[in-house]
């Protein structure tokens, strides 16, 4: 059993995920399945898992909780990790920490801007941090994928190489973004070759159950119980977690806040992962996204997971 630290009483979280995914089946068919990156367009929009890791060592999922599906911006967030593992304070001479208001892909403002991303949640703010990480590694979806597996200690988890491809033949906008960062001197690769890397990064595919337990360390100022390692700083969780409950879910960022209360990324393979800080983390996956590319039913239980458990920062 788990307690709900607001109103003291207690639940159990494995009842509390079932009747979520009970509840949130009325508002499927409201969303609409990324298709910009053609290999998402055929993914079933009816998928739906959700997972919980606690700092006990227990995680809990419900429904298509072990399914890989594409992580996409969900990548971004570990990205930054290992970035701020690497390289520190220096990831933000690259990259702002304000929200930007504009869609993820969003072209005028960085121009506007001298090529300074406004965040490393934005795709613009994205490249910049692969760019960074290109100089750390020459497979970054490689260090990537061994990072997650490390912090969850969890064995599962691949590169989709038909969707990366996929996004990669129609990478039209981040190519338009990679061109003006590298135009501003903010990235130091090629652009083409930031794109192809940035595409295999976020076509990494684990499930929501290992995701929960790789963020768990956002939980946990910086330890992963599973791993049994201490892998970032405790500053640097107090820093990300403030990235994403202020950038972490694009121009619905405010709303997500006020509805949720937990930091939070998206990625528009229709998964969020949310921390909830000295408790646990909460990741979701439903494909069918809202107009700003968050996942619609994801969000919905979220909240329902918020107002039922008390796990809320506000
Ligand atoms: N790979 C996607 C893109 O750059 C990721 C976007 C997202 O998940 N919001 O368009």
């Amino acid at each position: 059993m788990t307690r709900n630290p607001q109103t003291g009483s207690e639940f159990s979280l494995a009842h509390l995920l079932d009747d979520i995914r009970d509840h949130v089946r009325p508002a499927f068919g409201r969303g609409k399945v990324a298709d910009y990156i053609p290999e998402l367009a055929g993914v079933n929009p009816r998928k739906f898992g959700m997972a919980v890791a606690t700092l006990e060592g227990e995680d809990i999922g419900t429904g298509d909780c072990d399914e890989p599906f594409s992580l996409q911006s969900i990548t971004k967030l570990f990205a930054l990790i290992l970035a701020l593992n690497r390289g520190g304070d220096e990831v933000w001479m690259r990259v702002g920490k304000e929200p930007s208001g504009t869609p993820f892909n969003h072209l005028a403002i960085l121009e506007a801007e001298q090529g300074a991303p406004r965040n490393p949640f934005v795709n613009a703010g994205a490249l910049a941090v692969t760019d960074y990480l290109m100089g750390k590694t020459a497979d970054v979806a490689g260090l990537m994928a061994g990072f997650i597996r490390f912090s969850g200690a969890v064995e599962g988890g691949a590169i989709n190489d038909a969707v990366a491809a996929s996004e990669i033949t129609t990478a039209y906008k981040n190519r338009a973004i990679a061109n003006i960062l590298r135009a501003h001197e903010t990235i130091d690769n090629e652009p083409n070759a930031v794109v192809d890397a940035y595409c295999r990064q976020c076509a990494l595919e684990f499930s929501v159950r290992d995701l929960a337990r790789a963020a768990l360390p956002l939980a946990a100022s910086g330890y992963s119980p599973r791993a049994g390692e201490t892998i970032m700083a405790p500053r640097l969780v107090r820093r990300v977690n403030a990235v994403m409950m202020t950038c972490g879910m694009y121009e619905s960022t405010g709303s997500f806040a006020y509805r949720v209360g937990l930091p939070a990324k998206s990625g528009v393979g229709g998964g969020i992962v949310a921390v909830a800080p000295g408790r646990g983390t909460i990741a979701v996956w439903s494909p069918e996204l809202d107009r700003v590319g968050n996942s619609l039913v994801g969000t919905i239980a979220l909240e329902l997971f918020a107002q039922n458990s008390g796990w809320s920062i506000l």
